[in-house]
């Protein structure tokens, strides 16, 4: 049976460092963690969600997340078979070249309201989706990709009906990975694939380096604030 509240958050927490002692990053012990959670308070409330494989209607929007899932990004397409990494960096080179340009026209509206490309992305698809309309980077996709479901089936994004289920752990998760981004950096926030992809492309697809993020980053125009309330 699922305990919420505090003491589901401190036994999901303790799920995380038990994900850690087995070897897992802090990252991909928060995504065990949550991925266990979710299966089980879907099970626990019966709750009847009408996502499902080939449905990626919530793929077409711009995503944001925090440094640390970008790194497990990298590393994942580091270690992908060279001929499917070589067809994805040149697909996120382009989403770059693409982000860039809205970047350098927009840098001040942005500045004004760092949630303007979320409304100028939509309907756009993210440079991880696969033709056959499944995830390129699912095992590593972010804490979003992992937790936005609905109770009604989507259609299409741009006359989407979709109906937004929250879950406990969703929250938990979330906000352990802004802690742990703040304990290295900070601040609390995430930014744009696209701003992550154009560092990426520069550093010619290496992991980007700490002191980098303090440089670029920082700049605010990109930073958006997500912690959740509950
Ligand atoms: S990372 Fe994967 S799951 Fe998330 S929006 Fe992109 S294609 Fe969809």
């Amino acid at each position: 049976m699922l305990e919420l509240g505090n003491v589901g958050k401190r036994q999901f927490e303790d799920l995380v460092s038990k994900n850690q002692n087995a070897g897992m990053s802090y990252i991909m012990a928060v995504y065990a963690a949550l991925d266990k959670y979710l299966a089980n308070e879907i099970k626990d409330s019966g709750v009847a969600l009408t996502c499902g494989k080939g449905c990626a209607v919530c793929c077409y929007q711009m995503i944001s997340c925090t440094k640390p899932e970008m790194d497990e990004i990298i590393l994942f397409i580091s270690r992908m078979e060279k001929g499917a990494r070589h067809d994805l960096k040149k697909q996120l080179g382009q989403f770059a070249e693409e982000w860039e340009q809205y970047y350098s026209k927009n840098q001040l509206s942005l500045t004004q309201n760092p949630f303007l490309f979320v409304n100028d992305w939509k309907g756009k698809p993210c440079p991880f989706l696969g033709s056959d309309g499944a995830c390129i980077i699912y095992p590593v996709r972010i804490i979003d990709c992992r937790t936005l479901s609905s109770l009604r089936k989507c259609e299409t994004f741009e006359t989407s009906r979709a109906q937004r289920h929250r879950f406990a752990c969703e929250t938990w998760a979330n906000n352990l990975i802004l802690d742990h981004q703040e304990d290295r950096f900070g601040y609390q926030a995430v930014s744009p694939l696209g701003h992550w992809l154009s560092i990426c492309k520069k550093r010619n697809w290496q992991p980007i380096r700490d002191d980098e993020l303090r440089l670029e980053g920082g700049d605010k125009s990109v930073l958006r604030s997500v912690r959740l309330g509950r």
